[in-house]
């Protein structure tokens, strides 16, 4: 509720304002507890008699209304108006969030599994820093230079600073990263 009116608030006089620049980046898990109305800890989704859902469960209604009829537990609107509200749940072990799963594929595959730097000669991981510093305006290229250095860093078998083997990093089920140092 607060966070609808604070909008409504603001003075038109405000307006426009220019965006210099935006950046995105991962919640962190207590600016996503922050954001959060409920924390989610009732396995159960409805209440036995069948009417209704059940407080901490992930259809609470403080999460947001999907029906017509009840209003939502935090804004008091019905469901055309409610535009839904976050939940976290605290997962007992750390897990990986499945969006990003190519990503840390790649990423594995390009940084030594021992010391953790890219595994790239110093010199040519400078050109490819400076190729990417004058592409920021560029996605495609900058695409294209991306997949130049996964390419190059796959090749790589031995870690030009440490010396240690390194081997393949790929998905192999649809949670499971697997590394063969051998291959
Ligand atoms: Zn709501
Ligand atoms: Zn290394």
């Amino acid at each position: 509720m607060q966070k609808c009116s604070i909008l409504r608030v603001v003075p038109r006089t405000r307006f426009p304002k220019q965006i210099a620049s935006l950046r995105f980046s991962v919640l962190d898990s207590s600016t996503t507890e922050h954001n959060a109305e409920v924390e989610v800890v009732n396995p159960q989704l409805r209440k036995p008699d069948g009417n209704g859902t059940v407080e901490f469960g992930s259809l609470d209604s403080r999460l947001g209304i999907s029906k017509r009829g009840p209003t939502c537990g935090t804004c008091g609107m019905k469901v055309d108006l409610c535009p839904g509200h976050f939940g976290y749940l605290r997962l007992p072990l750390p897990v990986y969030h499945y969006g990003f799963m190519a990503d840390i594929v790649i990423i594995l595959n390009q940084i030594c599994k021992v010391c953790s730097r890219v595994m790239m000669h110093p010199s040519v991981c400078q050109q490819y820093r400076t190729r990417f510093k004058h592409l920021w305006r560029e996605p495609v290229h900058r695409r294209n230079l991306h997949r130049a250095l996964v390419a190059e860093c796959k090749k790589v078998k031995r870690c030009p600073h440490c010396d240690a083997l390194n081997g393949l990093v790929k998905k192999t089920h649809a949670y499971h990263i697997s590394y063969d140092k051998f291959r």
